[in-house]
């Protein structure tokens, strides 16, 4: 949660602008707004920082997703593909839309493989639905390259890997539209936010209409204006646009440090035996938000997790001690349990999600450790986790030989 280590007087400051006008709402009220428009200063810090033409911003990552999905076109009974390893907002977001969510395996990039795509494709595969996980990117050539074979929609849940990218292309432009969350915990925060991305005008219209019941905003007179469609109401206010924008300007910071930390780190745990790391496709396009790596198996990365536990390192494991980012822990998605109905039960489930065949997920996940990387770190305290990490998972290893 680097974003929220950095919130100070610059942030302080923008939030005071707002709380001067009282204007909360991002449209209207053009004579009380004293020229502050904090939710359209946001979109513009965006575009700048990822590079994208559109910049859309809602009230969350999981509904920036929704947009997302929606806008490029993504509905009721759409088959679109997603990994059984993201934050639940990803799957979530596609039954929100009324779509099918269909599981496919991932690799030691922790994000979906081509090869676990082209498993589950269908001719009623619509999308990819593709998660950027743990701060790091999927192999983006073997995944386009799926993506053209078969004619799919990409979107892109990049809730966790905002300042990501490959060979040079920001997270979130390589398909129809992309998605960014700025909660609480992610690279950047806006208290609660999120922002969706395009390139393509038409997808940019429908998020905006989407995201506001409807509304064109055109000459941004709401109100009076056409709503040309359905939508809800996943609007940000101008405070929360407010914090949102002086984070934005902080990731460059944020990415840089991050950066250095994550690959000291690599060059001294990569040399203690029995520690590897996840593949980074381009590493010099990483977040660097999460340091991860594997042990040998699951059995080992428990114990070394418990060692962690007991000397006070705060890695954590997929399996044994964060239960909300792995299929194996869904059970009320496998049963299709919510407040009422889903649109997937109406449809039939494309998958029996109690038996999915994710072999590489099973294997890879369990034997997962992540640390969270902070911008703030001193070298000592750095050189301090080192050593902590070093000596759990030597005795751990010591003992299985
Ligand atoms: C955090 C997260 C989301 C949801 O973002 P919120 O802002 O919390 O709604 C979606 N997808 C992924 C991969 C995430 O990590």
């Amino acid at each position: 949660m680097p974003g929220t280590e950095l919130f100070g007087a610059e942030e302080r400051k923008e939030i005071n602008d707002v709380l001067e006008t009282g204007i909360f709402f991002r449209y209207n009220h053009d004579a009380q707004r004293n020229n502050i428009w904090k939710a359209r200063e946001f979109e513009a810090e965006v575009c700048k920082l990822v590079g994208s033409k559109y910049a859309h911003a809602v009230s969350s990552g999981s509904t920036a997703v929704q947009c997302a999905l929606a806008a490029s076109g993504i509905g009721a009974g759409d088959e679109v593909i997603v990994p059984p390893f993201t934050y639940i907002a990803t799957v979530e977001a596609v039954l929100m839309v009324g779509a099918l969510p269909v599981f496919a395996d991932i690799d030691e990039t922790l994000c979906l493989s081509a090869e676990g795509i082209r498993k589950v494709i269908t001719p009623k595969t619509k999308a990819i639905c593709l998660v950027h996980m743990c701060g790091q990117m999927a192999d983006m050539d073997a995944i386009m390259a799926v993506v053209k074979e078969h004619n799919l929609i990409l979107v892109e849940d990049a809730g966790q890997a905002m300042a990501a990218s490959y060979k040079g292309i920001s997270t979130g432009l390589w398909g129809k539209a992309g998605a960014y969350s700025y909660d609480f915990f992610k690279i950047a925060t806006a208290a609660e936010g999120g922002v969706m991305v395009t390139n393509d005008e038409e997808v940019y219209r429908l998020a905006d209409s989407y995201s506001d019941h409807g509304h064109d905003h055109i000459g941004n007179n709401r109100g009076m204006e056409q709503h040309p469609i359905i939508g809800f109401n996943f609007r940000i206010s101008e405070l929360h646009a407010a914090i949102g924008k002086v984070q934005t300007q902080r990731v460059p910071f944020i990415r840089e440090k991050s950066n250095e930390y994550k690959k000291y780190l690599m060059e001294k745990l990569g040399q203690v035996p029995g520690i590897s790391f996840a593949t980074l496709p381009d590493p010099d396009g990483d977040s660097a938000t999460f340091l991860n790596m594997f042990l040998p198996d699951t059995e080992t990365a428990g114990k070394v997790v418990a060692e962690f536990n007991a000397s006070g390192v705060s890695g954590f494991n997929y399996w044994y001690t964060n239960m909300y980012h792995f299929i194996n822990q869904w059970n009320h998605l496998k049963d299709l349990k919510t407040a009422s109905a889903l649109g997937v039960e109406k449809f039939g489930a494309p998958q029996d999600y109690h038996n999915l065949d994710i072999p590489k997920a099973q294997e890879t996940i369990g034997r997962l450790i992540s640390f969270g990387i902070r911008c703030t770190w001193t070298y000592e305290e750095v050189d301090a986790l080192v050593a902590k990490v070093s000596a759990a998972v030597t005795k751990v290893m010591s003992v299985e030989v």
